[in-house]
């Protein structure tokens, strides 16, 4: 066993050496920013946020987005500011010197608001005892109702989410800026670097940087302390993909939501693949491999040449990564690197993975770039190659 642990520890040492993609995590909690670390991350790729507004923060969660009572948002996000600073807090020290991608809020909101049916029935259960029913269930039902969407995961998610609701997006960088400054007081090196999700227009981003630079500024004047986070967004909408160069414009980096994209691009839900005709997608041929495991190239992968290539004629210092699934795919990371990303992210436990195939990569098919020689070689390659890394999964 020994044996085998210092010939993987070679083998990694060696991909280290010649891969030119770096590899990051996606971790929400120290712990797992720890663990990342552990396995050889160089940061962290994607911090997503939703789960820290579960819990016992719920009921602040849904005053701050129905805001039923004046006052009611207000309070909410005073008093999840602190928890939010301790969140990053937490996150920064694991990760202290290394590059940590804070992504805004991005939920479907249905997941955020309490259940619409279990309302109904409470209320409608008090009317049919003659009871009055409480007051703050008909508020809640009434936000509801107004806030109901037939189809969420393509609603108020994402930016739309924190232009929906003032006071959001500042509430979540002053947490960032404020873990930020406690970092730097106690000696640290943090490198928070802030993502917006789900940007379909430059504009949208636009907004939401310029409430993320007051606030920064805003923490710079009161601590003392200059907090410059870097300002970048997901590319998870094909949208995003086309219009690319105005967007480089706004955005220090771009980072590939490829779960979204592989959604919004084939147009079907990544939360039914157990469906009925999924499967026998697979079977019949239509796909090689479920798009959701193994980045479908042909179309996804167009789009994200297409964004490379106008985002970074936009911007030639523009950073681009990956942090869907498919950063952490074999198949996939030859696919990136020969895009010319410079990382991927994904889950800690697949780093190693994505390191060992990084560096495969760079040998296979050189320095990556977007050559018309590389883009061929890469077809190639990645038959072989996909093969050889689904078996290994
Ligand atoms: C993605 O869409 O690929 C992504 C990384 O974001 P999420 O999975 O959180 O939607
Ligand atoms: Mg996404």
């Amino acid at each position: 066993e020994g044996g085998l642990v210092a010939a993987v520890t070679r083998a990694l040492e060696q991909a280290d050496s010649v891969r030119r993609l770096e590899v990051r995590a996606n971790a929400d909690t120290p712990e797992d920013a720890a663990r990342a670390r552990r396995f050889g991350a160089q940061g962290i790729g994607l911090c997503r946020t939703e789960h820290m507004f579960l819990g016992e923060r719920r009921q602040l969660v849904e005053r701050m987005i129905l805001a039923c009572t004046p006052g009611d948002r207000e309070q909410a996000l005073d008093a999840l500011l602190p928890l939010q600073t301790d969140d990053f807090a937490g996150i920064l020290e694991a990760m202290d010197g290394l590059p940590v991608t804070i992504r805004l809020l991005d939920p479907p909101l249905h997941e955020f608001l309490p259940d619409r049916v279990e309302l109904s029935v409470r209320v409608a259960t008090a009317e049919a005892r003659g009871e009055r029913p409480e007051q703050r269930d008909l508020e809640l039902l009434a936000a509801v109702d107004r806030m109901h969407e037939e189809n969420p995961m393509m609603g108020l998610r994402g930016v739309r989410l924190g232009l929906a609701v003032p006071g959001l997006v500042a509430m979540q960088v002053r947490a960032v800026a404020s873990a930020v400054v406690a970092r730097v007081r106690a000696g640290g090196d943090p490198r928070a670097e802030i993502m917006v999700p789900l940007v379909g227009d430059v504009e949208e981003l636009r907004l939401v940087k310029a409430e993320v630079e007051r606030v920064l500024a805003e923490v710079g004047e009161e601590s003392g302390v200059t907090v410059d986070c870097p300002v970048g967004t997901m590319i998870e909408l094909p949208r995003a993909a086309l219009t690319a160069g105005p967007i480089a414009e706004e955005a220090a980096f771009f980072s590939f939501g490829t779960n979204d994209l592989t959604q919004t691009t084939w147009g079907f839900s990544r939360d039914d693949v157990e469906a009925e005709f999924f499967p026998g997608y697979i079977d019949r041929g239509v796909f090689a491999a479920s798009p959701f495991e193994t980045l479908d190239e042909e179309g996804v992968g167009r789009l994200v040449r297409i964004a490379v290539e106008e985002g970074r004629r936009a911007r030639p210092d523009l950073q681009i990564g990956v942090c869907g699934e498919h950063g952490g795919d074999p198949a996939s990371v030859h696919f990136f690197h020969a895009a010319g990303l410079d990382y991927v992210s994904c889950s800690p436990f697949r780093v190693p993975v994505a390191r060992l195939e990084a560096g495969r990569a760079a040998l296979s098919h050189g320095h990556g770039g977007h050559g018309g020689d590389g883009d061929g070689k890469d077809a190639d390659g990645r038959d072989a190659d996909g093969g050889g890394g689904g078996g290994g999964r």
